[in-house]
């Protein structure tokens, strides 16, 4: 198939699309191809209102007295909610707080509290940085830790025992889609005695998640990638309610007080999920993601994924159909069903590539040591956007156009 066949195939699909409408509610440049909501989400559109009146009505005309006529109070529980439906998790057990970091820190140290003398946290070498980073960071309040950063799945299988406390591991790996089989691994974890935490950075607006149906005890995850809540948009935790009573966080802030307006100098934990807050949430940045879930709502997350798996397979077989030499190898699993939402393919100047392909509006990312990576935004994305990027990424290898792009890999994001 040439690019024109494969481009009269791809309108026909978008125009059959039953996700069409949605990309209108978002601001996409006409020349870019962005591949990259599973980086940073697109803007709705309708954040820009909801922004405005929240700073022009609730903040400049109500001042003080929004905390309680806006609701901005319970605005991490009732957001929280909104954000369970999506991961398959019953009301009262979602808070939207903090950053995913800070929410890992959170559950990490309840679930290591929940089960004394066991000394291992179990997780894999691939993980997110900065989930292993604050695992590591746990050795400065559970001296005794041994954190086992797994090679493989099975020996992620393997180093589950009697003396484990956490599997914490990420849903959908980062550099490559690969996904975890949450069930059976949280099976895994639980018949081993330990708790599970899953980082759904990748997955919350991405894929379908099953939090309660899957028995998972904690999870965390961000809302600026696939649930477009803008730059810094506050993270949400999950505490499964079996233990919110037992379970306890050492940042103890006032939000997270039983009464905080009581102003006692004694902390008491709230009740429920609220316990997990710390410090006042940052009213803001709620907005643009209260505008992404309106349009959340409305769309069905199996046809999500359907078009989600549609998208990815459409870019594989394309760049598939490349000829050999330009040595692109597909790094993501090849098998929707162990896939996220995202396809990378492999290349030694991998990052020289993914500066050429953004310099010609295909935005994608790099991702050491060797990663191009693109995420498939069903919101956002048509089929035609996927044909228009591999028909960029294929001018760009044969004509060596990536030649021209040095290897600058200090400039800070990347
Ligand atoms: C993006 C990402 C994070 C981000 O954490 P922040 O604290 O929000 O910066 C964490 N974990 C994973 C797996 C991620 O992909």
């Amino acid at each position: 198939m040439t690019f024109d066949d494969f481009m009269q195939d791809a309108v026909k699909r978008d125009a059959a699309d039953p996700l069409a409408w949605t990309r209108a509610m978002f601001r996409i440049p006409d020349h870019l191809v962005y591949l990259d909501g599973n980086s940073l989400g697109a803007l709705p559109e309708a954040a820009l209102s909801k922004m405005q009146d929240r700073m022009a009505r609730e903040w400049g005309r109500d001042l003080i007295a929004s905390w309680n006529t806006a609701q901005w109070f319970t605005k991490p529980m009732t957001v929280g909610d909104r954000i369970a439906r999506l991961i398959g998790a019953a009301p009262g057990q979602v808070a939207v707080t903090d950053s995913t970091s800070i929410n890992l820190f959170k559950v990490l140290y309840a679930a290591l509290s929940l089960r004394p003398g066991r000394r291992k946290i179990v997780s894999e070498d691939g993980n997110f940085p900065s989930d292993l980073y604050m695992a590591q960071g746990m050795r400065q309040m559970f001296p005794d830790l041994e954190i086992v950063q797994a090679k493989t799945p099975s020996q992620i299988e393997q180093a589950l025992d009697g003396d484990t406390a956490v599997l914490t591991l990420t849903e959908v790996d980062f550099r490559t889609g690969r996904l975890h089989d949450m069930r059976s691994l949280t099976d895994k974890a639980h018949a081993a005695g330990a708790l599970v935490i899953w980082d759904l950075a990748h997955s919350a607006g991405a894929i379908p998640v099953d939090l309660d149906g899957c028995n998972v005890d904690f999870a965390v995850g961000c809302t600026y990638k696939y649930l477009n809540a803008g730059p810094g948009g506050p993270a949400f935790l999950y505490v499964a309610e079996r233990h919110q009573e037992a379970a306890s966080q050492p940042l103890t802030g006032w939000i997270g007080h039983a009464d905080p307006f009581a102003m006692s100098s004694a902390y008491v934990p709230a009740t429920g999920i609220r316990k997990f807050l710390t410090g006042t949430p940052s009213i803001l940045a709620f907005a643009p993601l209260e505008a992404s879930l309106d349009i959340w709502e409305k769309a069905d997350m199996a046809t999500v994924r359907a078009k989600s798996l549609a998208l990815a397979d459409l870019f594989i077989a394309m760049v598939d159909a490349l000829p050999k030499s330009y040595g692109l190898s597909l790094a993501s699993p090849r098998e929707g069903a162990h896939r996220g939402s995202q396809v990378s393919f492999r290349h030694p100047h991998a990052y020289r590539i993914m500066k050429a392909l953004i310099a010609d509006g295909v935005i994608g990312d790099f991702r050491a040591p060797d990663i191009t990576r693109f995420g498939l935004t069903p919101l956002t994305l048509r089929y035609a956007d996927i044909v228009e990027a591999v028909r960029r990424f294929d001018a760009i290898m044969r004509e060596d156009r990536w030649r021209a792009f040095p290897d600058e890999r200090g400039s800070a994001v990347t």
